[in-house]
């Protein structure tokens, strides 16, 4: 098979007969292979049985429902274990991204040999209000990352090649970062493609503006991980001893300074009565609390399960 679309949605039933007739057109004129997999994120209008209804009429169609809400990330994990196409797309089921441009994208994980193609939505037809911040957005997920020429991580309009999917674990809120997940483990072709964007026709957004807040938070998460993510103790230890030498260093010169003022006939004070006193033993607690944490940190990386799972692209 040619294409796999994976479309989560949750409470998109308007739009759903007009998507699937839509890409029906497009892959039919092109002599495309495909399946179209909805995702049904626990919607509670009638999408379910508007996906059935269309199953009935087409043999591409599949569906997966969940039993109530978990998230985009969550739905589009279970359409990726599904898929079987030799090239993934994902788009949303709002109309917003545009099944016109599915021939393309193949074109170009097929023939330009990319492992991912984000979708770039260049002029956009959202409010203010979402476009500004998305650019910040953008431009920290580029740093971050170090995938330097995509301007859109979060399009919804993706395709990959099959093994990336297969071997990326989108969880959480992960699906704004899977090019940054898919540079993680080893996929380095990743480019972009500029795309058509409509207004939403139907239903409304399904996120609100706390998706910078989680989304720069998740960032951070992902950046940590995939640095330090099975050997912690590089930096709870490293930050750690600094902390703790620092501190003793403070503390014997606080106490080296009264020992030095008694022998020396000077006037003196009891150690607890400098600031400096406390400064430097917080310092000492804090540096082995962090190596504590480092040696924890260690223990579970230790155990999790994927900690020897590598991506082995060939073998003899
Ligand atoms: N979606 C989902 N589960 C959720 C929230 C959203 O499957 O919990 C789907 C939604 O139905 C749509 C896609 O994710 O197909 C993108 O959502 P939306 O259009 O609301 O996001 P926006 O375009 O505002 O970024
Ligand atoms: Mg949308």
């Amino acid at each position: 098979m040619d294409i796999s679309v994976v479309i989560p949605l949750y409470n998109e039933e308007e739009s759903l007969p007009e998507l699937h007739a839509w890409i029906k057109r497009v892959m039919d004129k092109n002599g495309l292979s495909y399946e179209v997999i909805f995702v049904n994120d626990g919607s509670t209008d009638h999408s379910w049985q508007v996906i059935e209804q269309l199953a009935t009429q087409s043999e591409h169609v599949k569906g997966i429902k969940f039993r109530r809400n978990y998230g985009k990330s969550p739905a589009l994990y279970c359409g990726f274990e599904k898929a079987q196409g030799d090239v993934v797309i994902t788009m949303d089921a709002d109309l917003q991204d545009s099944p016109d441009e599915i021939p393309e994208l193949y074109r170009m994980i097929t023939k330009d040999g990319y492992d991912l193609v984000s979708g770039y939505k260049k002029k956009r037809y959202d409010p203010l209000s979402k476009t500004l911040p998305t650019k910040l957005f953008n431009a920290t997920a580029r740093t971050v990352s170090g995938i330097k020429n995509l301007h859109d991580f979060n399009c919804g309009l993706k395709a990959y090649r099959r093994e990336v999917v297969k071997n990326i674990e989108v969880y959480g809120e992960m699906h704004r970062y899977i090019p940054y997940l898919a540079k993680n483990a080893g996929f380095k072709k990743i480019g972009e493609k500029v795309v058509q964007h409509q207004a939403r026709r139907y239903g409304t957004t399904k996120f609100g503006l706390n998706r910078f807040v989680n989304g720069y938070l998740d960032l951070i998460s992902l950046w940590f991980l995939s640095k330090f993510g099975v050997k912690p103790m590089h930096i709870f230890g490293f930050l750690g001893s600094l902390m703790f030498v620092f501190g003793f260093i403070a503390v014997v010169f606080v106490g080296a300074h009264k020992l030095y003022a008694m022998y020396s006939g000077l006037p003196y004070t009891l150690v607890t009565d400098s600031p400096y006193f406390y400064l430097a033993l917080t310092t000492m607690i804090l540096g082995t609390q962090l190596f504590l944490a480092g040696f924890l940190g260690e223990m579970i990386a230790r155990n999790a399960p994927e900690r020897n799972n590598y991506q082995i692209e060939k073998e003899l």
